[in-house]
């Protein structure tokens, strides 16, 4: 097992071996052995100890029926008097009744917040948290996709702690402590229920983080059953959107990419590959469901802890701009930024290309495979039913200029991406999307 770790001796000065994670030398052992396993970095191999943190959610229920029974599993969490936070599609749905009841039959009061939009704003944000306030509330359920637990996130924050949000903005900032926080996500999907970030949209089209591990919640409760009814574009984009956050977690250039983030990305990519398709084919089939839920679950671990780069920094100028889905935005230029990627990143999305494509397995050589890996996920795509090009969503030409200096202000995700994008380079890329 030892002689699995092979640092690049080369770029171990003294100086620079465990303190300053080398990126070289980190590729090289991961090209060896994509799974290093922690028993065999012991003590004495200090200069091929990688140091890293990794925060996830306390506690993780994944039971269908679980959000049925809300109070037994969230009730003693979340105390008397509940904000509960969602969108009105899911209240045309009746998806949260029996959650409610479940709740009101504990005798907990439940005030219901469920205006939020898609990539919801500021201002739903603060009617949120005008909300809480007002029902004096002990605790908080974000109950819906990413749009509603980011803003049952940030609301349980600045609830619990008083915190302004012109100071929690960006990695680190968010100081707490927040009130008691329960998310129940019914896409799979962002992986929100297990990320400390929160993404809302400041003024017309500005995409904006919060990201700090006070703002994990409490319990996550995932529940296959809320996702039966998931419509196929949204089961499709979502889908997608998990995969995306397990490619570029696994590949990220961030110092603290860790082991486990890797080990998570590829199971996640073993699940939502074997199963996307059938959710959208089989809505009904509750255990594809299931391994959806519990793909992008642990697709969001892995980029919680290893964070996503170039895919989504170009995607939230479409999103932000044009009100296209998460996911979608995602979709659109996934192909065309691995591309891009690749004659710095072939080794690690040829180390990745068959836990999702199982058939990729017989590509001799990394470029080959990992240029098999890109035009296996465009196929999917259209097999998906997904539009696949930036005109196929009225995107017209003219703003890609616009989108191009946009996505250069993602430098949060950018400086994770493991080629460097100029300004140049992401037109080129929109333009090959377009
Ligand atoms: P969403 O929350 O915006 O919901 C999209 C639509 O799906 C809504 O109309 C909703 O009513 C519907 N829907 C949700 N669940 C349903 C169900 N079970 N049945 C029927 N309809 C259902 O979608 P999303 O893609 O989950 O979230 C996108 C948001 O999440 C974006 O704002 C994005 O920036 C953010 N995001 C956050 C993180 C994070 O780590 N916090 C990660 C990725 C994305």
């Amino acid at each position: 097992m030892q002689a699995l770790f092979r640092p690049d001796r080369r770029s171990h000065s003294p100086d620079s071996a465990a303190s300053t994670p080398d990126r070289r030398g980190r590729l090289e052992m991961r090209a060896v052995s994509p799974y290093p396993c922690p028993d065999v970095m012991t003590a004495g191999d200090t200069d091929q100890m990688q140091p890293f943190t990794f925060n996830t959610t306390k506690s993780l229920v994944f039971r269908p029926g679980a959000a049925a029974e809300m109070a037994e599993v969230a009730g003693a969490t979340l105390g008397p008097r509940i904000l509960f936070v969602t969108d009105p599609g899911l209240t045309k749905l009746g998806l949260y009744d029996a959650a409610l009841a479940s709740l009101r039959g504990a005798g907990t009061t439940v005030t219901v917040f469920d205006t939020v939009e898609a990539d919801p704003s500021r201002k739903t944000l603060e009617a949120a948290v005008a909300a809480g306030r007002a029902a004096e509330v002990t605790g908080i359920v974000g109950f819906g996709g990413g749009s509603s637990m980011d803003v049952a996130k940030v609301a349980a924050l600045l609830l619990g702690s008083g915190e302004d949000l012109d100071d929690a903005w960006g990695v680190g900032q968010a100081k707490g402590p927040r009130l008691p926080l329960v998310l129940v996500p019914t896409t799979a999907g962002t992986g929100s229920e297990v990320t400390p970030v929160s993404i809302l949209t400041v003024g017309e089209e500005e995409k904006r983080g919060v990201s700090s591990p006070v703002i994990l919640p409490d319990i996550a409760i995932l529940d296959a059953n809320l996702t039966l009814g998931l419509p196929g574009p949204i089961t499709a984009a979502t889908g997608v959107d998990a995969m995306v956050h397990a490619i570029e977690a696994y590949a990220s250039a961030n110092a603290n990419n860790n082991p486990l983030s890797r080990m998570l990305a590829r199971e996640a990519l073993r699940l939502l590959g074997a199963n996307i398709r059938t959710v959208v084919t089989t809505p009904g089939d509750v255990e594809a469901r299931g391994a959806m839920l519990l793909g992008s679950m642990l697709a969001g671990q892995a980029f919680a802890n290893s964070p996503v780069a170039a895919v989504h920094a170009l995607a939230y100028p479409i999103g932000g701009t044009f009100h296209i889905p998460h996911g979608l935005s995602n979709a659109l230029v996934l192909p065309h930024v691995l591309r891009f990627n690749a004659p710095d990143a072939h080794t690690l999305y040829a180390e990745i290309a068959a836990d999702a494509f199982p058939e990729l397995a017989s590509v001799e050589g990394d470029q080959a495979r990992c240029a098999a890996f890109i035009e296996a996920l465009e196929g999917l795509a259209v097999e998906l039913g997904m539009p696949t090009r930036l005109r196929d969503v009225d995107i017209p030409e003219t703003a890609l200029e616009k989108m191009a200096s946009d996505a250069m202000l993602q430098t949060r995700l950018l400086v994770n991406n493991p080629r460097p994008v100029e300004e140049r380079d992401a037109l080129a890329i929109y333009r090959a999307a377009w």
